[in-house]
This record gives C-alpha cells, sequence and structure tokens, in this order.
C-alpha cells in the first residue's frame, strides 16, 4: 500500500504512542481526537490535524482506532459509516481497542453496510509497548484484508492473525486482559503478606522474579508504579474493570465458568468506586493494603 493515507481517531495513553510509529514509519497521518490537546501534540510531530471525523473519512485508505468503551467505538463507527460517501476513500479501519466479540461483530457489520471492511486488532503490551513497537497485535479478518493491512500492523510489534471470524481477536485479547489484572491482584496480595512479616518487597521481587511465581505484575507494573508508589503505568481503573468485566461475562455467556475472574472483578469494582476510573489499575493493590493495614513500599 504505497501511496496509502492513514488516519489515527483516538490519541491517548495507547493511541498517542502508535500514530509516533506511523509518522517515524514516514507514512502520511491524519488524525482526530475529542481532545483538541491530544490532537496538538502529535501535529506538532508531523501529523496533520484533521478538522472532523468526516475530514479523515474523505482523506485517509485506512482509519485506525484506538477508543476507551465499547459504545465509542460503536458511536464512531457509526459517524464513519455516515460520513462515508461515493467520493471518500476510506476501505479500510482498523480497531486496536478492547471492546470484546460482541461489539466488534457489531461494528464489523455497521462498516459493510459502507463497504468498509473492519479489521479487529486489540493490542497487548501497554503504552511502553506502543513506544516501542512491540506491541502483541491479534487480528481477525478475512485473509485478504490480513494481505492487504493487517501484515503492515508490524510496525507496532509482532502480528498473529488469529482467525478470519469477527470475535475471535477480541476473546483472546480479554483472555490476555482477565490474566494480566488477575496477575495485578494476586501480587497484591503475596506483596502484602510479605511485607507484614517484615520483608522488603523490593527483595521479594528480585527472588520470585527469578522463581516460579514470577508474572507481568512482579516483572513491570510493581517495580515500575507500586513500590514507587506512582501508580502511573498507564492503564486507566476503567479500562481494566470493563476488560475484566467483558471476559467474565463472555465466559459466562459461553458457559464457562470463571470464579477467579469473578473476584477480580469485584477487587476492580472497588477500586474503580474507592479510588475513581481516572486511576491506574496498578491502584488495585491499594486496596488489598488497605485490607492488610501495610503499604507495599521498602
Ligand atoms: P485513553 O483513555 O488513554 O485514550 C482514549 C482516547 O480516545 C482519548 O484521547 C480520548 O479523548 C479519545 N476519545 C474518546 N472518545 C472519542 C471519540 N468519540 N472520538 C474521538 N476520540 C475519542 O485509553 P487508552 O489507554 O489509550 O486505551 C485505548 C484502547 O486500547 C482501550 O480500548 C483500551 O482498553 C485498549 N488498551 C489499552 C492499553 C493500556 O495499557 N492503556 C493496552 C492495550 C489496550
Amino acid at each position: 500500500m504505497g501511496n496509502t493515507t492513514y488516519g489515527f481517531i483516538g490519541l491517548g495513553h495507547m493511541g498517542s504512542p502508535m500514530a509516533r510509529r506511523v509518522l517515524d514509519d514516514k507514512r502520511l497521518l491524519l488524525v482526530h481526537d475529542v481532545s483538541p490537546d491530544a490532537v496538538a501534540r502529535i501535529a506538532q510531530e508531523g501529523a496533520v490535524a484533521a478538522p472532523s471525523l468526516k475530514a479523515v473519512v474523505e482523506g485517509a485508505d485506512v482509519i485506525f482506532l484506538s477508543l476507551p468503551e465499547p459504545s465509542t467505538v460503536q458511536a464512531v463507527a457509526r459517524e464513519i459509516g455516515a460520513a462515508a460517501t461515493a467520493g471518500s476513500r476510506t476501505r479500510y479501519v482498523v480497531d486496536f481497542s478492547t471492546i470484546g466479540p460482541k461489539a466488534a461483530v457489531d461494528v464489523a457489520a455497521v462498516l459493510r453496510e459502507n463497504q468498509i471492511t473492519y479489521v479487529e486488532a486489540p493490542v497487548s503490551g501497554g503504552p511502553k509497548g506502543a513506544a516501542n513497537g512491540t506491541l502483541a497485535v491479534m487480528v481477525s479478518c478475512a485473509e485478504r484484508a490480513f494481505e492487504e493491512v493487517g501484515k503492515s500492523l508490524d510496525i507496532f510489534g509482532t502480528v498473529f492473525h488469529v482467525g478470519e471470524g469477527y470475535g475471535q481477536a477480541q476473546t483472546l485479547k480479554l483472555a490476555n486482559n482477565m490474566l494480566s489484572v488477575c496477575a495485578v491482584v494476586a501480587t497484591a496480595e503475596a506483596l502484602s503478606m510479605g511485607v507484614k512479616a517484615g520483608l522488603s518487597p523490593t527483595r521479594m521481587l528480585e527472588v520470585i522474579n527469578k522463581s516460579s511465581g514470577r508474572n507481568t505484575a512482579t516483572e513491570a507494573k510493581y517495580p515500575r508504579a507500586v513500590v514507587t508508589r506512582t501508580f502511573d503505568y498507564g492503564f486507566s481503573t476503567r479500562l481494566a474493570y470493563k476488560d475484566v468485566r467483558l471476559c467474565v461475562d463472555e465466559s459466562e455467556g459461553l458457559g464457562v465458568p470463571m470464579i477467579i475472574g469473578a473476584a477480580v472483578r469485584q477487587i476492580m469494582a472497588i477500586t474503580n468506586s474507592s479510588y475513581g476510573p481516572e486511576s491506574d489499575f496498578t491502584t488495585a493493590a491499594r486496596v488489598v493494603e488497605q485490607w492488610s493495614g501495610v503499604e507495599i513500599k521498602d
């Protein structure tokens, strides 16, 4: 896709570093976000600020989305569909958001009515992975769309074509995030116990990270955002709670009980109401700390 112009809608924690990767690859990029500040920041780095979403549809062959909730993606897909005319350029919408399989099927149908192909491509790896181009990109779409667009997503990380059916990549992404949030909560319990018994959490992490209990929370989230008390890993409680909720609902809908996931969902519900949806999801550690009467710090 040599002369392809790209659009990027949703320039938050994930979208802005991903948009930067598109610019670094010397591709033309039209950007749009409801936050003028988010647009201004990336426009300073060479992106073209689109005056409206309609302008993105008119000018971009491929539109990338990185939006918060299933309802946001559904609303934006309807707007894209409404803006698409015979003269507009958009042929593909590639969606990096986590929205669950049901919303993905719905969005694909809305776009198809307007001759636009939906490429479902949720990602994992956080803002750091987005900046470094080391995300896992989970793609489900037809083989032809994968050949035309999916393969070129390798500027963001490792691309996995997991299936041709809509909803499949989203199901995989929900499974991954349920495990990721479980790790955050279980690590809070393990470290709170150790701290209460007089151990240093940094020393505990050092040992656990060479032992069988290591996980993404012990390796990255706790050293960077909990022991330091910054609670700024870059993923909001709102979105982590949304992902676990979508996962448990989906699993139960399939007749697969999710007991651990359901407990973690409740911890995220408590984190959300105690610390607010805009808190970082590593704040879940503070819920466990409060119950335990300790702080996970040296
Ligand atoms: P974020 O809240 O930081 O960013 C979302 C952006 O979308 C914001 O800039 C917001 O202004 C913009 N936006 C909201 N509604 C809009 C609309 N109608 N039109 C245009 N722009 C709109 O969220 P994030 O952390 O970047 O996550 C984005 C998506 O990626 C979510 O679905 C999330 O679950 C998923 N995700 C996040 C992470 C992470 O670590 N942060 C990792 C993997 C996947």
